[in-house]
């Protein structure tokens, strides 16, 4: 007899410990889903039950679970080399992936360092940065500026250089100080503030900014476009190229943090496209291996790499390290998911799914009372919802509204996790209008249950 939902879920709440997640709630609020498989852009769980991945599993999967051809290029490297270390060691999968990325990302990126995680990849780029100044002779450069709303993941040091209050308060004797800047975001600016007024704005503070501290600073942080944990903000890229140039007006590294818009999220493979803006380091990672095995890079220019290649006695090498670095099996993931955007039309039906996504969502929500704004940056489209329209107000987070949303839509067959206030879309690259439709139309269905809802009823 295969195990039941009923059977995981038991044996699991008995020992595990999940992720952003108040425990408690597996018992009412928030049923665990235990999944048996995924085709596609579907999950299955062990009862048969479908879900339609609106989400790309926390924006990993690009191309839909179990791709065909990703299956292959990792079982053929399974059989050769799983793993081996990649201190004094090398392999094709990593050799050929980093000459892949390098040709593929913004023009000067020339170095790829391998880590396994989001998170590590942002220890890396901070680490990274401070050092190569420190080794150029400017060890005063310990500084990093971050906008505020921003994320870059959950080590302390990512945390640190991240603003998301939830994720960071209680931590904050741990962390090191950072400077935190305006963001560009134009929703935080406030009604009637248009995208480009709000990007500039952000950069004459941040202008000023390095103007005033540069000599202390050694880099600015930032998620090119969206600010995707911190509900789905987007904004105008403006602020990129005007980030760049005072970067190297005042002598600070850009990090561009692609970890969750690289890879075509946002329509180009990178967003730093959008504003032709080469960061001093690119973050990539979820994507990466479409969704297959943690893995993180680090791409970053040649006078950085320079800053560090020496005689050995002069002791000014990046000893950082992760035992999977560089592991094939991701290698082999990441190969063949670049394969399929260079297969022919992959960036049209990309184009294509951005369209539609951005039409079936407008429709089933421009007109809700309750939708203060639906914004849309490639793939990714969210819905800003309010108590109030006209002033814009929230529902108490307490209520909890959310939760409907996500409960119901998983009664349907569809797999969404609202950030708060803001239901988004990011699906995988597979998923078809008629799909796009249902997810839509069922978040619809979820919102005017959440507005419904008696407060405190979740
Ligand atoms: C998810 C995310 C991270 C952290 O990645 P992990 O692999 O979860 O550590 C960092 N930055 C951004 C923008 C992210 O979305």
């Amino acid at each position: 007899m295969p195990p039941t939902n009923a059977e995981i879920r038991a044996l699991d709440l008995e020992h595990v410990w999940h992720p952003c997640t108040q425990m408690k709630d597996h018992e009412r609020e928030m049923p665990l889903v235990p999944l048996r498989s995924g085709r596609g852009a579907w999950l299955e769980d062990y009862d048969g039950h479908r879900y339609l991945d609106a989400i790309s599993s926390w924006w990993v999967n690009l191309w839909g679970h179990a791709h065909p051809g990703i299956n292959a290029a990792m079982q053929a490297q399974l059989d050769d080399l799983p793993h081996a270390m990649f201190a004094g060691f090398t392999h094709g999968p990593a050799a050929r992936l980093a000459a892949q990325l390098v040709a593929l990302a913004p023009p000067g990126l020339t170095r790829c360092y391998f880590a396994d995680s989001g998170s590590a990849a942002i220890e890396v780029a901070v680490k990274m940065s401070f050092h190569s100044w420190r080794n150029a002779g400017r060890p005063r450069k310990t500084r990093f500026v971050t906008l505020s709303n921003s994320y870059h993941g959950e080590t302390l040091g990512a945390l640190a250089v991240g603003n998301v209050e939830l994720y960071k308060a209680i931590y904050r004797p741990l962390l090191m100080d950072v400077i935190t800047v305006p963001s560009p975001d134009p929703w935080a600016a406030g009604p009637g503030v248009d995208a480009a007024t709000a990007a500039a704005r952000a950069a004459e503070a941040l202008e000023a900014t390095l103007a005033a501290q540069a000599e202390e600073i050694s880099a600015l942080i930032l998620e090119p476009l969206v600010q995707c944990a911190g509900s789905m903000r987007m904004y105008h890229p403006d602020y990129l190229r005007r980030a760049r140039a005072a970067c190297d007006r005042h002598g600070v590294h850009l990090i561009a943090d692609e970890i969750a818009v690289g890879f075509g999220r946002t329509g180009p493979l990178f967003a730093c496209e959008q504003a032709d803006v080469t960061p001093d380091f690119l973050c990539l990672s979820k994507g990466l291996t479409a969704g297959y095995l943690p893995m993180s890079v680090v791409l970053t220019r040649e006078p950085i790499y320079q800053a560090f290649y020496d005689d050995h006695h002069k002791l000014n090498a990046f000893l950082h390290s992760h035992s999977y670095a560089g592991n094939p099996l991701g290698c082999a993931a990441a190969l063949a998911s670049l394969a399929l955007f260079a297969e022919p039309g992959a960036t049209a039906a990309r184009m294509r799914l951005a369209t539609d996504l951005g039409a079936a969502v407008h429709a089933a929500f421009d007109q809700h009372p309750q939708v203060a704004e639906v914004r849309r940056c490639g793939t990714i489209v969210a819905v800003e919802f309010v108590r109030d329209r006209a002033t814009r107000e929230h529902y108490p987070w307490r209520e909890r509204r959310h939760l409907h949303i996500h409960r119901h839509a998983l009664g349907r067959g569809v797999l969404l996790r609202p950030l708060g206030n803001v239901i988004y879309f990011m699906p995988p690259y597979c998923t078809n209008s008629a799909e796009l439709e249902l997810m839509a139309a069922v978040a619809r269905e979820g919102l005017d249950l959440a507005v419904a809802a008696l407060p405190g009823g979740a």
